[in-house]
């Protein structure tokens, strides 16, 4: 009996420790869940993955962040130490630059259309009255030409057809060309400014401005190309710090033809990006420094004291050679409201006149050189690397209306 009772007493104790080291091996399993909770809070996205991987690894969800903050950390600098270790890029040649706006000159046909060959209808036909003649200024007009070129044309081509008598189309297409071509002028120097006009050994100095969005900094771009494609070496300026894109956009345009671009800090100091653009370009002993600037139009006064700064500041290593104001085609009167304010505020010196490609209104090539009394220098017409065209008023014209 006492046996028995010690054998019971016995199995009683037993079973009692082993269901204790069950609760507790328990507790034990149920605990790391709870603990392994806290990394799961800070590192959400990357836990479930792994868990299912790695289930019971108490490690796992702490490498597994430092797996998945690893590559994002990295991804920065690999983009920009990557992009310029890239050779591809530099081995672009650009397109020739002479001859681009006859390559290009299918894309100016919404002006070809309604300027162009609407006029050139319009003058053929067989009774030429003031309706006609009011229809072909009202052509013009839209074609934003300006009134009082407008008004200089009608009057000037009222003259000669009347002066002609009969008149046969290749007539007329003569006459429209030669007074487009007055109007446009054939005398003017377009020739982007290279050379420096300080010291010899300097690189020339162009300075690009305009507002945002006009296409500034595509269009510093591929002018970097069309310089190197004429057989120039050039630096770039990336003095927009203040669009975040800019300055990577200006980078990779650079890269493409090898030119090294000049970058600051986001919201740094434009005008200390564009004084070590042209201390670059002196070391590196570059033909241009082509410095994109900041377009934000937010009052006359803050722009004036951005680019009069910049300029100011770079002027201390040398003079400015050109200041390209770039004026998207496609925004009419705006745009020639913009030109007012930046002729305001510097010497503009050339104008580059985007987006032709994308308008009926060529005639804004007429306006906007009235209005600052400076030739167009550069068309853009595409989105293309090589889109962008010395601007040749014979070629223009001819697109225009025909040869
Ligand atoms: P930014 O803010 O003035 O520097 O403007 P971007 O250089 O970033 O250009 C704005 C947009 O205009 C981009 O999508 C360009 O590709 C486009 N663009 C620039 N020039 C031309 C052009 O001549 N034709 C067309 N169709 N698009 C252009």
């Amino acid at each position: 009996m006492e046996i028995l009772i010690l054998v019971v007493v016995i199995a009683v104790v037993a079973i009692g420790a082993i269901s204790g080291l069950v609760i507790s091996g328990r507790k034990k399993k149920t605990l790391p869940p709870d603990e392994s909770a806290t990394p799961t809070i800070t590192a959400p996205p990357p836990e479930p993955h792994i868990g299912e991987e790695a289930e019971g690894t108490p490690e796992a969800p702490g490498r597994t962040i430092q797996e998945v903050g690893l590559p994002d950390a990295a991804e920065a600098p690999v983009v920009e130490e990557a992009a310029p270790a890239a050779p591809a890029p530099e081995i672009e040649t650009p397109e020739p630059t002479a001859g681009r706006l006859v390559r290009l000159r299918a894309r100016l046909s919404r002006s070809q259309n309604s300027l162009g060959k609407g006029l050139l209808t319009l003058l053929s036909r067989e009774r030429l009255d003031d309706e006609t003649w009011e229809e072909i200024e009202d052509t013009l007009l839209t074609a934003d030409v300006g009134v009082a070129p407008t008004q200089e044309l009608v009057e000037r081509l009222r003259e000669r057809v009347k002066v002609l008598g009969t008149r046969t189309t290749e007539e007329l297409r003569g006459l429209l060309r030669e007074e487009l071509l007055t109007l446009i002028g054939t005398d003017m120097d377009r020739a982007v400014r290279t050379e420096t006009s300080g010291a010899e050994d300097k690189p020339g100095i162009i300075m690009v401005v305009g507002v945002n969005g006009t296409g500034k900094t595509t269009t510093t771009g591929k002018l970097a190309r069309v310089l190197v494609a004429d057989g120039k070496s050039v630096v770039l300026g990336a003095a927009d710090t203040f669009r975040a894109a800019a300055t990577d956009q200006l980078q990779t345009w650079g890269q493409r033809v090898g030119a090294r671009t000049v970058r600051g800090p986001e919201n740094g100091d434009p005008a200390s990006v564009a004084f070590d653009a042209v201390k670059e370009g002196i070391a590196e002993g570059a033909d241009v420094v082509l410095i994109d600037t900041a377009g934000r139009l937010h009052t006359k006064t803050g722009l004036m004291d951005e680019l009069g700064k910049v300029k100011r500041v770079v002027e201390k290593q040398g003079p400015v050679d050109e200041v390209l104001l770039v004026l998207d085609a496609t925004t009419g009167q705006n745009g020639l409201v913009q030109a007012r304010v930046f002729a305001e505020v510097v010497d503009i010196t050339g104008i580059a006149l985007t987006k032709l490609d994308g308008t009926a209104k060529g005639g804004i090539v007429v306006a906007v050189q009235r209005e600052l009394g400076v030739p167009v220098k550069l068309v853009g017409l595409g989105e293309g690397a090589d889109d962008l065209a010395p601007f040749e008023p014979e070629a223009f014209v001819d697109a225009l209306i025909g040869d």
